[in-house]
């Protein structure tokens, strides 16, 4: 019985220590700034600092359950008439190719970005990075999930490929790995169920109310209810950047990292918060 107590207390206090805001750090070494959160450098790759995150089997492509709900605005269904919801980043026609009904990113075109603009919100994604892998680490299969066109869920083939733990497949890039790796084998469809609360900052600039995210990678919960500690650029070696003033709606956008990945099936509903 008392052991049992004992346990149950620790695993309050884990829970009350995982609830807290994270620390964050900077140290400077070699003229390069280094951000640290909860002491652990970010894009560490030691992995007695940063462990990966365990590899998991994902849940079976459910047609059913990927299928837009009533009411959703579909962005993207394969055809033609909904890549016209999409330009480039600077507004002009973008330069992404329609292949086999899914959008696919093509080398030096941008990103490509949704005309209309999200804050909170339900987003399903569905994506593939290249059949036939090329390249390694980061140079993989990248792509990625802009909200507000700027907060990063990373889009990477991490199936038998390793890189940063804060910056693999689902990772809010740069601030928390996931949960766990539930990659598909590159060239399948893999799916996104985000669920996002954007932030809101005061006047003069400064933040009121961190970025949420829960995010579902191919059925598998890979976070839950993360508050962002702070804005996901890339910024110079190790240092992710700060919260930036902006507006409370963006668009979504997808990353042009060089790899020809793929979209499908993308709706979002907007939630009132
Ligand atoms: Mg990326």
């Amino acid at each position: 019985m008392k052991l049992t107590r004992i346990s149950a207390l620790a695993l309050f206090l884990c829970a009350a220590a995982s609830a807290k805001e994270p620390v964050i750090t900077k140290e400077t070494r070699d003229n390069a700034e280094y951000m640290f959160i909860d002491g652990i450098k970010v894009h560490e790759e030691d992995p007695a600092k940063q462990p990966q995150p365990e590899i998991v089997a994902p849940k079976p492509y459910d047609a059913g359950a990927t299928k837009a709900p009533e009411g959703a605005t579909v962005l993207f269904d394969g055809s033609e008439a909904t890549l016209e919801n999409w330009t480039a980043m600077n507004g002009e026609p973008t330069k992404w190719k329609l292949v086999d009904a899914a959008m696919e990113s093509v080398r030096g075109a941008g990103y490509i970005r949704t005309k209309k603009e999200f804050g909170s919100c339900r987003l399903h994604i569905e994506f593939a990075t290249p059949a036939k892998p090329e390249g390694s680490g980061q140079g993989r299969g990248n792509s990625g999930v802009f909200i507000m066109g700027q907060y990063e869920v990373q889009v990477l083939d991490s199936y038998e490929n390793t890189t940063y733990p804060d910056g693999q497949c689902g990772a809010l890039y740069g601030r928390k790995k996931p949960l766990v790796n539930a990659s598909r084998p590159p060239g399948e469809w893999q799916t996104y169920d985000i669920t996002f609360t954007h932030p809101i900052f005061d006047e003069a600039g400064k933040i009121t109310r961190k970025a949420r995210f829960t995010v579902i990678h191919n059925g598998i919960l890979i976070h839950d209810d993360v508050e962002l500690s702070g804005g996901t650029g890339w910024a110079g070696p190790h240092a992710a950047t700060e919260y930036v003033k902006h507006p409370d709606k963006g668009p979504i956008a997808f990353q042009d990292h060089g790899n020809p990945v793929r979209f499908r099936n993308i709706w979002i509903q907007e939630i009132a918060n």
